[in-house]
């Protein structure tokens, strides 16, 4: 790749550059293995001496190129693309934590991320401790343990789509020899990228923005190169590992080291591999990532805009508005827009909000965000229905309240429709 190269290149040409007589669109090599000569070069792969492709379950050329340009978006060291967004939350947190060890975390979670962390991850040793990413940084401090390994938190949280402080979430990291893992999902590289702002580790929901057209659930993990794994706090990123015949991962690859140990270690034991197909489409989708999230941008800036003044509703909630709570920073971190998502409260309450669900037309009733297609939601009642009531209040879902994610059609035809179900709700 020429360094020069802006994001919206990188975006259409990055990953893949096909040499003379290949194809010009990257390939879908649906091959679960691949065929050598020499056993002798097996071995050198085997032992990653060299690097080339034995097993998809590892590696595969079309899921490479899509990792590849996913890193150079964002400007990382490397990729791990993997089967789901749940997946790679899952992987980055477990190459540096284990049973016994400690997360801290944003309390204003995707839902499915809240679970994982509230329940699932505690089931294998793992505690979490939710903090509140407004509270003050000595606050935040408190939370941590001697065994806290990691600080996670998303770039526009959930569902109140709060921007992260990504100032005082990196200094904290560092004062406390953490990674700070930022899910970006919803800012995507071309709105937001954590790495200029602190972050150590990138992880997204592929399944989102990034397909853009609801194809398929993925995900990607993205190494920024720059935490020190030799703190002294991360053993097995420095130690010889055992079930790779003694590999020593900062000694062999340097700054590359986590997103290597991700993949030989984690990806090869647990096996969250993306399909071919999948990596192809989720490359198909980068490469119009930078018109999209523009347009989503736009368009949601205009609904919100919209919303904030019905009759209607009761409060508006997007990161370009200037009412909301961190409308400066979303200036600061999200200088090109704030993405699709917004919410709002409808008035009536929950019965409102159900039947406004029912009355759009354009705007369809799915559970799912990033879409170019505008969908809608009432996560009370779907995406957080296992959450408790009071689990609810700290992740900020009011039963009024309804997430819209906006799409690329036409903003005045996505205004008619909600503006129509709007009334049709108070019926
Ligand atoms: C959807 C989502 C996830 C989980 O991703 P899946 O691909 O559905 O497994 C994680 N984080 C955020 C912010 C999401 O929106």
């Amino acid at each position: 790749m020429n360094p020069n190269w802006k994001i919206d290149t990188i975006a259409v040409q990055g990953g893949y550059e096909p040499k003379s007589g290949e194809p010009r669109i990257l390939p879908i090599i649906q091959s679960t293995t691949f065929k050598y000569d020499s056993a002798e070069h097996v071995t050198r792969l085997f032992d990653l001496e060299e690097a080339g492709f034995f097993y998809t379950r590892l590696a595969n050329p079309t899921t490479d190129a899509f990792e590849t340009k996913i890193a150079q978006m964002e400007g990382g060291v490397g990729a791990m693309a993997t089967s789901s967004g749940q997946a790679a939350t899952t992987l980055a947190i477990l190459n540096i934590c284990q049973a016994g060890q400690h997360v801290v975390a944003a309390g204003t979670l995707y839902g499915g991320t809240y679970n994982l962390f509230a329940v699932t991850l505690p089931k294998m040793g793992i505690e979490v401790t939710f903090v509140d990413p407004e509270a003050p940084a000595e606050v935040i401090r408190k939370a941590f343990r001697s065994t806290t390994r990691c600080l996670f938190a998303e770039t526009i949280g959930n569902p109140g789509l709060n921007v992260l402080d990504f100032e005082k979430f990196a200094a904290i990291a560092n004062e406390m020899q953490t990674p700070l893992i930022v899910d970006n999902t919803f800012a995507t590289p071309y709105l937001c990228r954590p790495f200029e702002h602190g972050a150590h580790i990138v992880m997204h929901s592929a399944t989102k923005y990034i397909d853009g057209h609801a194809t398929s659930v993925g995900g990607v993990i993205v190494d920024g190169g720059t935490f020190n794994w030799s703190c002294g706090r991360f053993p097995d990123m420095v130690e010889p590992d055992i079930s790779y015949h003694g590999m020593e991962y900062v000694k062999t690859f340097g700054s590359s080291a986590y997103i290597i140990k991700a993949r030989v270690q984690l990806m090869r034991d647990l096996g969250t591999t993306p399909a071919p197909l999948n990596s192809f489409l989720f490359n198909l989708g980068l490469e119009t990532l930078h018109l999209r999230m523009r347009r989503h941008s736009d368009n949601a800036m205009a609904v919100a805009t919209f919303l904030e003044s019905h009759p209607l509703v009761s409060w508006a909630c997007y990161p370009g508005l200037a009412s909301h709570p961190t409308h400066e920073r979303a200036l600061k971190y999200l200088p090109k827009g704030s993405s699709g998502v917004l919410t709002f409260g409808i008035k009536g309450g929950a019965e409102a909000g159900r039947k406004f669900m029912e009355a759009t037309r354009l705007v369809a009733l799915v559970v799912h965000v990033g879409d170019a297609r505008s969908c809608v939601l009432h996560p009370a009642s779907t995406t957080h229905r296992q959450l408790s009531a009071e689990q609810l209040e700290s992740c900020g879902v009011s039963p009024d309240l309804i997430r819209l994610s906006v799409g690329i059609e036409d903003a005045g035809d996505i205004i008619a429709d909600i503006d129509q179900a709007l009334y049709a709700s108070q019926k």
